[in-house]
This record gives structure tokens, C-alpha cells and sequence, in this order.
């Protein structure tokens, strides 16, 4: 689970606020006067638009046909102004002027110095004709004169603003690509890395002691820094310093974190970006930018390149050939593999770089010389969780009831991501409650939660219904008690949570080799939920669907990858190198397809018999046990040790944690899920 700072490259400011600060402000900055010019050239466009076209200082009154006719037959007009065809203005003669303006002095030739009336033509001709009759038969008539003005503000803006509107356009379009690609502003940035620096600027103060467990990985990687800070000591000797560490490791184990420790502690630059950085829509975008990265990290020696998830351009090249490969990516990994070839051994530049997924990269890149060293960080076991809640509870305010060790004990199968997901979501629930302190329970509601989602106590089920689910989760309950090698149950309940109706927690046993009898037993276990309800209703129905999956995949891998069936023999048709296609072609033939789906099906029908005769059997305590489980919808280990006696071959070491861990559930690794009707 991957929740916070998975990908430092990213520009999410509420993840590393303190990190990314230095590259944050200065764009800011730039961004917020963009702004202000924005808001001026609309204000500027509201404002033509709104006063612009009749900006004339000179408001006059608009007047009607009819008075004009009249005040031009009693002589009062002394002239007449067209204004770019449009208005006509009045100016009124003395006479005019003292009957309408009493006030206002005329010229010196005895017009108004300002029009005092404007009229709006419609039609120019008719106007002109019509003055003209209006005046008919007088001695001096007033002439019509044409007058162009220009209002050569509107014209200008009627000219620029298109023009600023489409260059305003084209810079957000830029801009925007160049945040997309580059991230650096601009398109012409397109070909830089976009890898964030970490110096001593912006101090980094991830350390080693923020990184709880994972000791055999931190001594590896000490080395690493020691080898960045004296490598006098390594090449005196003729030894060559690696060029690149591989961390593997499954999501949300602290691949990044220790990245960032790393840098952290050896006090030198840090480059840290995703491999899906370099992949752009463009060709040769990529490539370029390894280039560019590796130019300015060797500026920088000595320093640490780290590129999380690598997979992203490192996948084995060339496995598909009917696709066409894509030629970008490999392009990409091309120059990668050169870049890293290219440097010096002393050039004080080390490559970092995680995934989850060795298996599917690219041999070239494993292969000495590049990432010849890997480091597994691997799921944290219990002193490693109890560690890495302490890290994380540093900042909480915690009740005296809590009990890291018990908590550790509840998280199996928990990567740091979760647990650091188990102390925040903690506290959240605390805080919703309107505690002061987060106590014990907060922290079993949260772990309870990120299992299964949250409770659904509301949901609505019926009681027929919840018979059946009972009945369900009773049956795996009774098979794998009942079983040699399946794993002993420790707490059932029956309460709806997240997407799933009921859940069982087991006590999986530490194996790194499973017999072919316990992968048979664990099937039966599997299948028991079905066969009780076959067993108790005569009817099954879609609450298995998750079961089914699981024991289905299980046979077919036991048929085809590990050669564990007698017909098919010792064979496996599994392949670790990825580079086959199967979806398309299978490594075996039309007839050896037939026995395995021949001998899956048998297996998997063997075993749900098998699950039918043990619960046929235990018909009695299968009922016992699903009452039980209506009635208080959680049941653990003890109700079935009461119920069926003690597993005879239960192995003490399993009773002993068992009994250490009361009655929460000491173990929530497997959470077995039903999902609704599906
Ligand atoms: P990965 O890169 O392996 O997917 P991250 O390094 O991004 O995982 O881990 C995500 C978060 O989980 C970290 O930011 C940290 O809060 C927490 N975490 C993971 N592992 C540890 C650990 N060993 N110690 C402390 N915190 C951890
Ligand atoms: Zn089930």
C-alpha cells in the first residue's frame, strides 16, 4: 500500500511540504504576476466594451423626428454634422439657442459652439431628403456636412485585443505543456530531466533513524555512502565501485524512505524521480532526458541518482513482438544502460533506483556493471513492526494502554505504509471521538478498518441471510480446525465490513516450502465454506465466489507450475523470465490442455468432497459453532477448542502466541473475504 511519499517527483505540495519548497516558490511567484496581467486585460476588455463605444465626453440629449422638423422649419438650426454616417449632431443657430438654451452662448458666428442635440438616422437617404423638406421654401436652409471622426482608443483595441487574446492563449497552452512535460515551464524544457533536487539547500531531514527495521538493508546501503565519501579506500585496492543498487521490495516496505535517507545521511545531492518521468508522448524525449540528468548529476559529484519504480522504462525489452515493442521506452533504457556504462568508476555518481518487480526487468540492466547490487527490503516481521510504530508514534499523543509490542502482534503481513496508514487513521478516530490521548482501542478500530474496510453495522442483512454467511464462515472455520495441515483458525466474525459479509483471521505458519498435502488441505479449508452450506441448506450459492477463484488458481497451480499432480507429472510450465507471451501460445499441447483442466477439476472436486465428508461428520459442532456465530457474530480459537477438543497435532509454539494474544485476534494475516452476491 503505497499512501504517502511514494513518488517524490510529484509535484503534491501537501506531501513534502518541507522538501519541495525551494523549487515551489519562485513559481509561485511568477504564476501570481501572471495573474495580475491577466485580471488587467480583462478589466480592460469590460472596460472598451462597456464605455468604449460611446466614450464621447459630450452627452447630448437625443432628440425625435418631429422636433427636429419643427425647429428646422422655425429656423432655430444653424447646422447639421453627420458623424461617420451615423449620428447627426444639431447645433442650434441664436434664435435656437435662446429659446431652447437660454443659458448658453453661441460662437462668434453665431452657432453653438457644442451640438446640443444628436439624432439617430436609420436610413441616410431618407434623412437627407427629408431635412431638405422640411426646409422647403426657406431662405437660408442648413446643409447637411459630413464629418468623419475617428475614435482611434476603440480602433486600437479593436486591432490588439484579438491579438492580446490569442498570444494570452497560446502562453497558457505553453505553459500549461511545459507543466505537464518539463515541468519547468516551458515546451523548449521538454528534453530536461525533471528529476527534484535535494542538496544541502533544501535539507533533507529524512535520516536513518526515521526508518524503523530494515537493519540488513540499512548496513547495505551504508556501504554505499561510504563508498560515495572515501572511494580512495575501494579503488586504492584496484576494487571497482558499483554504479547502481537495486532496492526490491514489495509497495510501501520504505524503498523511498530509505532512498531519502540515504541521502540524508551522506550529505550529498539527491536526484530523485519516477521511471514514468521519463516517458513522454514524444519520441526521443526520454532518452534525452537520461542525458540530461546524468550531465547535471555528474556536475554535481558526488552525489545519488534515484529513480523509484523503475519498471516503468526497464521491463524486459522486446517481449512482445506482434505489439511492436514500444520503441520510446526502449529507447529510453537504451540510454540509460549507456549512461551508466559511460561513467567512470571514481565519478562519484551512484544510481538508485526500487521496484517491486525484478522479475520483469530487463536482464541488461541487472547485469554487473549496472544495478549489480540488489537489496531486498521485505515486509517487516514482528520486531520490525513494533519499530516502526515506535517511529511513527513519536508524534502522537498516546494512552497508557498502548501497547506497541500487541499491536505488532495484531499486524502481520502489515508493510511500514500501512502501519504508518494504522497510527494516522488512530489518531483520526480518537480525535473524532474528542479524545486527548489515542488509546488501545483506537488503534485495534484502525487496524480493524485498514483490514477490512470500515465497519458496516447498518448494513442491512436478513436474517436468513446472515444464517447462511454463519453457517459459510463456520464451515472453513470447522474444516481447518479439523485439518492436520491447514492453518489453525484464530477468530471468525460475521460482521459486514468494507466490501466483504464475514471474515476469518488464520495463524499461518512460517513455511517456505509447502507439501503437496498441506496445498490440499488448505483447499479443503477453502472449500468448507461452500460444502457447510451444502451440507446444512442443500443449496449453495454466490457467497463463494472469492473461494472458488482462490482454490481454482491453487489447482491449476498445482497441476501446471509445481508439479505436484500424477498425471501431469513432474513438469511446470511456469516461466520466472516473463519473456513468453502465454496469453497467446501455450507451451503445451491441445491434448495436455485437456488433462489439466481434466485434473484441476478433480482436484478441486476431490477436495470439496472431502470438505463434504468432514463437515457431514462434524454436522453437530458445525451448528454449535454457526449459532455461536449469530449470536455474537465473532467467535475465536478457544470457542472451537471447546467445541471440537484440542487440534492433536496443534504445535505448541502456535498455542503459546495464541494464548499471549487474548481475545482481539492475535493474527489478521489471512483475511478471508467474501464478497456480496456477486
Ligand atoms: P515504497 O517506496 O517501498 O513503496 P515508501 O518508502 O514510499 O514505500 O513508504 C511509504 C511510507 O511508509 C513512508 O513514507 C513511511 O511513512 C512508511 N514506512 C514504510 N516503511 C517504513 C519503515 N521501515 N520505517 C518507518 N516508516 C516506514
Ligand atoms: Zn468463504
Amino acid at each position: 500500500m503505497k499512501n504517502q511519499e511514494t513518488n517524490p517527483a510529484d509535484n503534491q505540495p501537501n506531501q513534502q511540504p518541507q522538501s519541495e519548497q525551494p523549487n515551489k516558490q519562485p513559481k509561485d511567484k511568477r504564476r501570481f504576476s501572471f495573474y495580475w496581467i491577466y485580471a488587467v486585460l480583462f478589466a480592460v476588455l469590460i472596460g472598451v466594451n462597456f464605455f468604449g463605444r460611446d466614450a464621447d465626453p459630450t452627452v447630448k440629449e437625443e432628440i425625435d423626428q418631429g422636433k427636429l422638423t419643427e425647429m428646422l422649419k422655425m429656423e432655430e438650426v444653424g447646422k447639421i454634422e453627420l458623424v461617420n454616417r451615423e449620428d447627426a449632431e444639431i447645433y442650434l443657430n441664436q434664435k435656437g439657442l435662446s429659446k431652447h438654451f437660454p443659458d448658453a452662448k453661441p460662437a462668434s458666428n453665431g452657432i453653438s459652439k457644442m451640438p446640443n442635440y444628436t439624432y439617430k438616422i436609420g436610413s441616410l437617404d431618407r434623412f437627407e431628403e427629408w431635412v431638405e423638406k422640411a426646409q422647403e421654401g426657406l431662405s437660408k436652409p442648413v446643409y447637411i456636412k459630413n464629418v468623419r471622426r475617428n475614435n482611434w482608443m476603440s480602433d486600437i483595441l479593436g486591432w490588439i485585443v484579438p491579438f492580446a487574446l490569442l498570444i494570452l492563449f497560446w502562453v497558457i497552452l505553453m505553459r500549461g505543456m511545459g507543466r505537464n512535460m518539463g515541468g519547468s515551464g516551458s515546451i523548449f524544457n521538454i528534453g530536461k530531466s525533471r528529476a527534484q533536487l535535494y542538496d544541502k539547500n533544501t535539507n533533507v531531514n529524512v535520516t536513518f533513524k526515521d526508518v524503523a527495521g530494515l537493519e540488513e538493508a540499512k548496513v547495505e546501503i551504508m556501504e554505499v555512502v561510504d563508498f560515495l565519501k572515501n572511494p580512495e579506500k575501494y579503488t586504492k585496492l584496484g576494487g571497482k565501485i558499483p554504479k547502481g543498487v537495486l532496492l526490491v521490495g514489495p509497495p510501501g516496505t520504505g524503498k523511498t524512505l530509505l532512498a531519502k535517507s540515504v541521502a540524508g545521511e551522506a550529505n550529498v545531492p539527491f536526484f530523485s524521480l519516477s521511471g514514468s518521468d521519463f516517458v513522454e508522448m514524444f519520441v526521443g524525449v526520454g532518452a534525452s532526458r537520461v542525458r540530461d540528468l546524468f550531465n547535471n548529476a555528474k556536475s554535481k559529484s558526488p552525489c545519488i541518482i534515484f529513480i523509484d519504480e523503475i519498471d516503468a522504462i526497464g521491463r524486459a525489452r522486446g517481449k512482445s513482438a506482434i505489439t511492436g515493442g514500444n520503441d520510446e521506452r526502449e529507447s529510453t533504457l537504451n540510454q540509460l544502460l549507456t549512461e551508466m556504462d559511460g561513467f567512470g568508476t571514481n565519478s562519484g555518481v551512484i544510481v538508485l533506483a526500487a521496484t517491486n518487480r525484478a522479475d520483469i526487468l530487463d536482464k541488461a540492466l541487472l547485469r554487473a556493471g549496472r544495478f549489480d547490487r540488489q537489496i531486498y527490503v521485505e515486509l517487516p516481521d514482528i520486531v520490525g513492526r513494533k519499530e516502526i510504530f515506535e517511529v511513527h508514534m513519536r508524534n502522537l499523543k498516546l494512552g497508557n494502554d498502548v501497547d506497541k509490542e500487541f499491536l505488532a502482534k495484531q499486524t502481520p503481513g502489515f508493510s511500514g505504509a500501512d502501519i504508518a496508514n494504522v497510527c494516522n487513521e488512530a489518531a483520526l478516530m480518537a480525535a473524532r471521538k474528542g479524545k486527548e490521548i489515542i488509546e488501545k482501542q483506537d488503534f485495534l478500530d484502525a487496524v480493524d478498518r485498514i483490514i477490512g474496510g470500515l465497519e458496516k453495522k447498518n448494513k442491512i442483512i436478513t436474517q436468513e441471510e446472515k444464517k447462511v454467511i454463519a453457517f459459510h464462515e463456520a464451515g472453513h472455520a470447522t474444516t481447518s480446525w479439523l485439518l492436520q495441515y491447514a492453518h489453525p483458525l484464530v477468530k471468525v466474525t460475521i460482521v459486514p465490513r468494507g466490501n466483504s459479509l464475514g471474515a476469518a483471521w488464520y495463524l499461518p505458519e512460517e513455511r517456505q516450502i509447502t507439501t503437496k498435502e498441506q496445498m490440499y488441505h488448505e483447499m479443503i479449508a477453502t472449500l468448507g465454506g461452500r460444502a457447510a452450506e451444502q451440507v446444512v441448506f442443500g443449496q449453495i450459492s454466490t457467497g463463494a465466489l472469492s473461494d472458488l477463484e482462490k482454490v481454482t488458481k491453487q489447482a491449476f497451480a498445482m497441476v501446471t507450475y509445481y508439479g505436484l499432480d500424477e498425471e501431469i507429472g513432474n513438469l511446470s510450465y511456469y516461466d520466472s523470465t516473463g519473456q513468453q507471451d502465454y496469453s497467446l501460445t501455450k507451451p503445451f499441447s491441445e491434448k495436455t490442455a485437456e488433462t489439466i483442466d481434466k485434473r484441476v477439476s478433480f482436484i478441486v472436486e476431490k477436495a470439496y468432497q472431502e470438505a463434504i465428508t468432514i463437515l457431514t461428520e462434524h454436522r453437530d459442532g458445525l451448528s454449535q459453532l454457526a449459532n455461536k456465530l449469530i449470536e455474537e457474530e465473532v467467535i475465536f480459537g478457544e470457542d472451537l477448542e471447546r467445541i471440537f477438543g484440542k487440534r492433536p497435532w496443534g504445535n505448541s509454539e502456535d498455542e503459546k502466541l495464541k494464548n499471549a494474544a487474548l481475545k482481539a485476534a492475535e493474527s489478521q494475516n489471512q483475511t478471508e473475504q467474501e464478497p456480496e452476491n456477486a
